[in-house]
C-alpha cells in the first residue's frame, strides 16, 4: 500500500517544515505502507531534511519534461532528484484543466522522470460530465494509453497510478467504494493491453478524491485499490495519519 499526501499551493517553508515533523511524529511506524509526502517546490529541500531518517519518502508535484534549459520558471527531473525526490505526480487534474497539460505532454513527462528514477505518479479520471454521459472508461484509457503508451517499465515499483475522479477532487464527495473498485479493476485491464500482465498485476493503483479518516478504510480493502493519493486530509497530520494507519 501507497499513501501519499499533496499539499498542493498550501504551506510555506515554516508551516511546511512543522507539518512534516508533525506527520512523522503522528504515523511513527507505517508498517509496510509507503508514505510519501509532496510538498510545494519550495519546501521539498526542508521537508527531505526532516524526513531524512523516518520512514517516509519525498515526492513533487510536477516536473518538466526537458531535463535543463531556457524554460523559466520550470523545475527539471534531476533538480527533483538532487533534493531527495523519488516520486513525482505527473497529470493531475488540476494541471490538466489549469495549465492545459495534454495527454502527448503527460507522455513525455512520464518518460523523463522514469529516465531519471523518479517513480511517477500518474493521475487520471474523468470528469462529472462525463461520467454522466458513460464515458467513464473511454476517459481514463484513452488517458493511461496516452501516457503510457510505448513506455518500458522495468519493475511495476516504477510507476504509481491514481485514479482522481474530477467530481471527487476537494467536493467532499467520494467515489463509493464500488465505483472505486470497478474503475481499478478496469485500470488494471487497460494496463494489460498497454504494457504487460504482470505490469498490470503488480502495480500500485491509488484512489484519490476526498479521502477522509472516516472513509479510507472502507475504500482501502478493495481488492485493487492499493492506497491513496491524499489532498485536503494530508494537511492535517492526525487525519493524514489515520488514513496511513487505514492502509496498514
Ligand atoms: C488530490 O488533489 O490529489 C486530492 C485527492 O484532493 P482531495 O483529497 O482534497 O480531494
Amino acid at each position: 500500500m501507497i499513501v501519499a499526501g499533496n499539499w498542493k499551493m498550501n504551506t510555506d517553508l515554516v508551516t511546511a517544515r512543522t507539518l512534516a515533523r508533525d506527520i512523522v511524529d503522528a504515523i511513527a511506524d507505517p508498517g509496510r505502507v509507503t508514505v510519501v509526502l509532496c510538498p510545494p517546490f519550495i519546501s521539498l529541500h526542508a521537508v527531505s531534511e526532516v524526513i531524512r531518517n523516518a520512514p517516509v519518502d519525498l515526492g513533487a508535484q510536477n516536473v518538466h519534461h526537458e531535463e535543463s534549459g531556457a524554460f523559466t520558471g520550470e523545475i527539471s527531473a534531476p533538480m527533483l532528484r538532487s533534493v531527495g525526490c523519488r516520486y513525482v505526480i505527473i497529470g493531475h487534474s488540476e494541471r490538466r484543466q489549469y495549465f492545459q497539460e495534454s495527454d502527448e505532454l503527460i507522455h513525455r513527462k512520464i518518460q523523463t522522470a522514469l529516465s531519471y528514477e523518479l517513480r511517477p505518479i500518474l493521475c487520471v479520471g474523468e470528469t462529472l460530465d462525463e461520467r454522466k454521459a458513460g464515458r467513464e472508461e473511454e476517459v481514463v484509457r484513452r488517458q493511461l494509453s496516452g501516457a503510457l503508451q510505448d513506455v518500458v517499465i522495468r519493475d511495476p515499483d516504477h510507476l504509481v497510478i491514481a485514479y482522481e475522479p474530477v467530481w471527487a477532487i476537494g467536493t467532499g464527495e467520494t467515489a463509493t467504494p464500488e465505483q472505486a473498485q470497478a474503475m481499478h479493476a478496469f485500470i488494471r485491464k487497460c494496463l494489460d493491453d498497454i504494457l504487460d500482465a504482470s505490469l498490470a498485476r503488480a502495480t500500485k493503483i491509488l484512489y484519490g478524491g476526498s479521502v477522509k479518516p472516516d472513509n479510507a478504510s472502507e475504500l482501502f480493502e478493495n481488492e485493487d485499490v492499493d492506497g491513496g493519493l491524499i489532498g485536503g486530509a494530508s494537511l492535517k497530520a492526525a487525519d493524514f495519519a489515520t488514513i496511513v494507519r487505514a492502509a496498514q
